[in-house]
């Protein structure tokens, strides 16, 4: 098995979710909540020029259009990016930038307590997928269980009536289609920064000699890192003068 992974450089993020945007409109047909609720496929790629702009989308005066905002907001995140401010006084302030999915653990907290295996680690190229011939129990325990609360669930947002689309738990695939065809993962292949990358784990860390196991605000006490997250990093320091 040649166990694949993620690399992400810290110091060229610059937190514009175009990678968030990317992995929402590329899966859209896999996620749960578009699934069950067409009305809920919404985007449309000329609709608004930036990704920002899906994120808060307005009206004409420029208000926000909560509506179509509240939309954006239910939508699973298999890709998350999250900000962190540093310092108060100027020239000594820094933000830094985090930008996550699942990493497709060599030894995955998921898996280990899914009662069903409908969370399952394959064993082509490591990837963490969901088996839809198996049963999901929406009991969430893979979500409980990892600790970058990788799973998503769809069920506690919109009402699905009976619907037995409603109790799956969906997860970033690392775009398997798209990498049998040889291409990027959606989110690789939209990051305007270059600051993603993905492929086999031993590859990236040999292109990337500089490359660290975590950065700040990666969670990584002695538990996660036990689960053998395929990512690495480089690092961004903190500017201080
Ligand atoms: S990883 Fe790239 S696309 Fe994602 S927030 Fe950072 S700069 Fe933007
Ligand atoms: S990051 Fe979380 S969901 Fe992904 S394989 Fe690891 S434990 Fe499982
Ligand atoms: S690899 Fe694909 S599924 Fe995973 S976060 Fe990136 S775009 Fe989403």
């Amino acid at each position: 098995m040649e166990q694949w992974g993620f690399y992400f450089d810290q110091t060229r993020c610059v937190g514009c979710k175009a990678c968030v945007i990317a992995c929402k409109s590329w899966n859209e047909d896999k996620r749960g909540d578009a699934l069950i609720n067409p009305e809920l496929s919404w985007i449309e790629n000329d609709k608004y020029a930036e990704p920002r702009d899906l994120e808060n989308p307005t009206d004409s005066d420029g208000s926000l259009n909560f509506e179509e905002n509240s939309k954006y907001h239910m939508k699973e995140n298999w890709r998350n990016v999250t900000t962190q401010e540093y310092g108060t006084v100027l020239p000594n302030v820094d933000v830094l930038h985090l930008s996550i999915s699942c990493h497709h653990c060599a030894k995955p907290a998921c898996t280990a307590v899914c009662p069903t295996h409908f969370v399952y680690k394959d064993s082509d190229k490591g990837l963490v997928r969901t088996d839809p011939q198996k049963p999901c129990l929406s009991c969430r325990a893979c979500q409980r269980n990892c600790p970058w609360k990788s799973p998503q669930f769809y069920d506690d947002y919109i009402d699905v009536g009976e619907s037995s689309e409603r109790i799956r738990m969906t997860k970033c695939t690392l775009c398997v289609e798209r990498i049998g065809e040889g291409l990027k993962p959606a989110c690789v292949a939209a990051c305007p920064m270059r600051a993603l990358d993905a492929g086999p784990i031993e590859q990236l860390k040999a292109k990337y000699t500089q490359h660290s196991e975590s950065v700040r605000n990666f969670e990584s006490d002695e538990k996660s890192m036990s689960y053998k997250p395929n990512i690495i990093f480089k690092k961004k320091e903190i500017k201080s003068r």
